[in-house]
Formats: structure tokens, sequence, C-alpha cells
């Protein structure tokens, strides 16, 4: 039986790795439902979408103190 109450720690969880990596269908479906019930993760995702996008505009300065050609 496949396990629908996802924790919101197991589902935030879930969030950042799903960045990383593909989420199985099992996983993809109670992250989904989760977020359907659950204000405090829906809100997480959000913010995790906006850093992400807030990261792409501002790329972290790794390339400044050595620069190789
Ligand atoms: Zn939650």
């Amino acid at each position: 039986m496949s396990k629908l109450n996802l924790s919101c720690r197991e589902a935030s969880r879930l969030i950042s790795e799903s960045r990383d990596r593909d989420l199985a269908l099992g996983e993809k479906l109670t992250l989904r439902i989760h977020l359907g019930l659950c204000t405090a993760c829906s809100r997480f995702t959000k913010q995790l979408d906006f850093l992400r996008d807030a990261m792409k505009r501002y790329p972290e300065r790794d390339d400044g103190s050595e620069r190789r050609p």
C-alpha cells in the first residue's frame, strides 16, 4: 500500500530533492496531494522557486578569485 500521508518533513525533503532529481511517480503523487492540503508546504515550494529564480539572476561569484582561461 502506498503511503498517502506525507509528513511536512518528508514533503519538504521531496520538494528540495525534486530540484535535483526526478521524483518517482508515487513520490510526485503523494507530494502533490500533500501540497494540495498543506499551505505551509505549498508556500515552501513557492519560496524555493523564488529563491531558485533569484539565484539564476544573481549567480554566485565563484569565478572571482580564480579565473581560468
Ligand atoms: Zn506540509
